[in-house]
């Protein structure tokens, strides 16, 4: 006897860079629930930035009789700023109270979280602007409204959606996407050495709010260039900013190292070597060893 499917769902009918807000929207159509009950029947949240677990992408492949790679790719974006900290843009630049989306996309009944990121200026399939609709707040939570709006937004430019023809919109100029995969994922890195071998950071101790995209786009530039056919696609070129290096001797890490074991920071170090009573000594110490590794990695802003 054949098993009939559960869910109203097929193998692959996600889409490449979709966004979980597009799944879901999609899901919740297919199968006449509503938002709230999506979410509940698939245990899952709207919000973009919570990834899943392991166990959990595999009770969704096993559901929806989908690659768990491909639903990985939907609940934890493969193009995003990973593990590099304060280098990565803030999420409170994207937006949460409306939508962004690509009229010309969203014709092929498409969404993608490249849409929703705050660092993109435009469509990375389309090089075309993008669009923002605000979301209504007529009752129901955020997530529900933010469903709702994708919904109407699908509905009006695409007759056929939740279903769609193909993806060869997607894979028309693959090599631009994938430029910006391979700028972002090797940035990441960048930042991510940067941030693990920092002992001290101007500011620190300081609430000093989110950093401007500029300043995060010129030190992310300054880290790894930024190819030239992605230029166009940021919502900041990135301020002048650039790198300097300087090489210290084995000894001064040691001695950072011993004065840790002393719980010790850097920064009440430096200020004790600049107003304790033993000032002198201390800072004629510590200009000798300051040093964040043996290499000493610092970035300075031009302007
Ligand atoms: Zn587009």
């Amino acid at each position: 006897m054949v098993d009939y499917p559960s869910v109203n769902w097929w193998p692959g009918n996600l889409r490449p860079y979709e966004s979980r807000l597009s799944f879901l929207a999609r899901f919740a159509e297919l199968n006449g629930l509503s938002a709230r009950a999506c979410f509940k029947f698939l245990k899952v949240t709207a919000d973009e930035r919570t990834p899943l677990r392991a166990d959990e992408i595999a009770r969704l492949s096993c559901l929806l009789h989908e690659a768990s790679p491909s639903i990985h790719a939907v609940f934890s974006h493969p193009i995003r700023f990973a593990d590099c900290e304060y280098y990565a843009p803030s999420a409170s630049s994207d937006p949460r109270h409306f939508i962004r989306y690509c009229e010309p996309c969203s014709r092929h009944g498409y969404h993608s979280y490249l849409h929703e990121a705050g660092w993109l200026s435009k469509c990375p399939f389309h090089m075309n602007e993008l669009k923002s609709v605000w979301i209504p707040m007529r009752g129901g939570t955020l997530p529900e409204q933010r469903i709702a709006t994708l919904r109407r937004v699908m509905r009006k430019h695409n007759g056929t959606w939740p279903y769609y023809g193909n993806n060869d919109f997607l894979a028309r100029d693959e090599s631009r996407v994938a430029s910006l995969e391979n700028w972002v994922r090797r940035a990441s890195c960048a930042a991510a050495c940067m941030a693990r071998a920092e002992i001290w950071r101007s500011g620190d101790g300081e609430s000093l709010g989110d950093m401007s995209l500029a300043q995060v786009f010129g030190q992310l530039r300054a880290l790894k260039a930024t190819p030239r056919r992605i230029k166009s696609l940021l919502a900041e070129p990135g301020g002048r900013w650039y790198l300097e290096s300087q090489a210290f001797p084995h000894s001064a890490r040691v001695e950072l190292d011993r004065l840790k074991q002393l719980h010790l920071s850097f920064s009440r170090r430096k200020s004790a070597a600049t107003t304790g009573s033993h000032a002198g000594s201390w800072y004629a110490r510590i200009k000798r060893c300051v040093a964040i590794t043996d290499v000493r990695l610092m970035l300075h802003s031009q302007s």
